[in-house]
């Protein structure tokens, strides 16, 4: 099996697992099967072409996406990432982890995700910059302020918000600041949306420290992963006095029970938030799971805790910031060994939750500051953890399908109330 054919395989059953989980989830909140039926596949998948002239005069063809899972709530909403091994059923699966996210924070969006096939690793700028200009182009028709509404995910960031901003309010002829969401401040993007996953992740963990007992203070961290997500939560972590044992990138992750200078790594590590060719003495990501700690963070890639090595994971408290890295029967290893999981379509709802506040901002032309995006994302983290706590204990079960029941349950009732169920 080649690479791209594993990946596929992978994509499938992370699509087939999430689809499990919502059936049990409806069947939970006593809905039908055909209920089941219009939530379990996105409603529009459109495949594009883009044509890109590279800088040494060639043609490249990329393949890009964009899913919409269901818009019964409102348009939909989510990331567009840019990645060699981004297939279709990935981005269908994250698009309806995007609708999700949005039911549990009670955002009125459903869930949309793009993705284009590319390696912006070895792009240069200008390249990156007609890729995304194209990618606009060919998915114009079905985007726009109040139809679908982009966002940054793997490999993207505000540089690339902004082309894509740009083509589109050139395509309309009049500026759309709202048609996308992560852009720089000054093209009305929003305070604190640059390091709001990382900032959702961290009230996640605050919460789950109470009701598993444990200080915060000194606790031992570990965090697989240094991209968006990780560095700032290694960062936060750090100002609020745990102490990150262990952190890691792609190629492996370096370890010190005394705790870690994150500062070091922060200043140290490259645009893609690789770090750990500078040491000598590292470890595998595979050795950082196990590691002896109190919180553990996924914070890269999925099927990273597997049913091999759920009985091995020493941590009290499991907080997913990547998208699935934790596999089914692992979630059910771990929550009978009694680990409180708070699982990813929580954990890293912070980065969609600060996107809609950008997107009201745009709306409204009204700016809010740091503070007032920290205190209503605090807000909106905190309420959902409870909401899903609760729905655990009440229902009595894990709270990966307690995130489910909690964030499928708008939307059954909003395609209800439109009768298309
Ligand atoms: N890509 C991020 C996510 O997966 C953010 C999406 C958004 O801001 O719309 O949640």
């Amino acid at each position: 099996m080649t690479k791209e054919q594993q990946k596929e395989q992978e994509s499938l059953n992370l699509f087939y697992s999430t689809q499990t989980v919502i059936q049990k989830a409806l069947a939970k909140l006593g809905y039908q099967n055909e209920m089941f039926d219009l939530l379990k596949e996105p409603l529009r998948l459109l495949t594009v072409r883009i044509p890109v002239r590279m800088d040494d005069g060639s043609v490249k063809v990329f393949t890009g996406y964009r899913s919409q899972h269901n818009d019964a709530v409102g348009p939909t909403k989510g990331g567009v990432r840019f990645h060699p091994e981004v297939n279709e059923e990935e981005v269908k699966a994250l698009s309806i982890w995007m609708s999700l996210k949005c039911g549990i924070t009670n955002l009125p969006y459903g869930g949309g995700k793009g993705g284009i096939i590319c390696d912006p690793r070895k792009m240069s700028f200008r390249e990156l910059e007609r890729l995304s200009r194209g990618y606009v182009r060919a998915i114009s028709q079905i985007v726009g302020p109040t139809k679908d509404i982009p966002a940054p995910d793997v490999y993207t960031n505000s540089q690339i918000m902004a082309w894509m901003m740009d083509e589109y309010s050139r395509l309309r002829e009049f500026d759309s600041p709202g048609f996308i969401t992560g852009k720089p401040i000054v093209l009305g993007g929003s305070q604190g949306r640059e390091t709001a996953t990382a900032r959702g992740v961290t009230i996640c963990i605050e919460e789950a420290v109470k009701k598993k007992g444990i200080e915060l203070q000194g606790a031992r961290v570990v965090i697989q992963g240094f991209g968006n997500a990780g560095s700032y939560l290694a960062k936060f972590m750090h100002d609020a006095g745990a102490k990150v044992i262990a952190v890691s990138d792609v190629y492996g992750g370096v370890h010190d029970p005394n705790g870690l200078d994150i500062d070091y790594l922060l200043d140290r590590r490259d645009s893609f938030g690789t770090f750990s060719q500078l040491f000598k003495e590292t470890i595998t990501n595979k050795e950082l799971l196990e590691l002896e700690c109190d919180i553990l963070v996924p914070a890269a890639i999925s099927n990273q805790i597997t049913a091999e090595n759920a009985a091995n994971i020493k941590a009290a408290i499991v907080v997913e910031a990547a998208n699935g890295p934790t596999t089914l029967e692992a979630t059910n290893i771990l929550t009978e060994r009694g680990v409180l999981l708070v699982p990813d379509i929580l954990a890293s709802a912070g980065g969609v939750t600060v996107s809609y506040f950008e997107w009201v901002q745009n709306n409204q032309g009204y700016y809010w500051t740091e503070e007032e995006v920290a205190e209503k994302l605090k807000k909106v983290m905190v309420d959902s953890f409870e909401k899903i706590y609760r729905t655990a204990q009440e229902y009595q079960v894990d709270m990966r399908l307690a995130a489910y029941m909690t964030g499928i349950r708008k939307m059954a009732e909003a395609a209800q109330f439109r009768g298309w169920v």
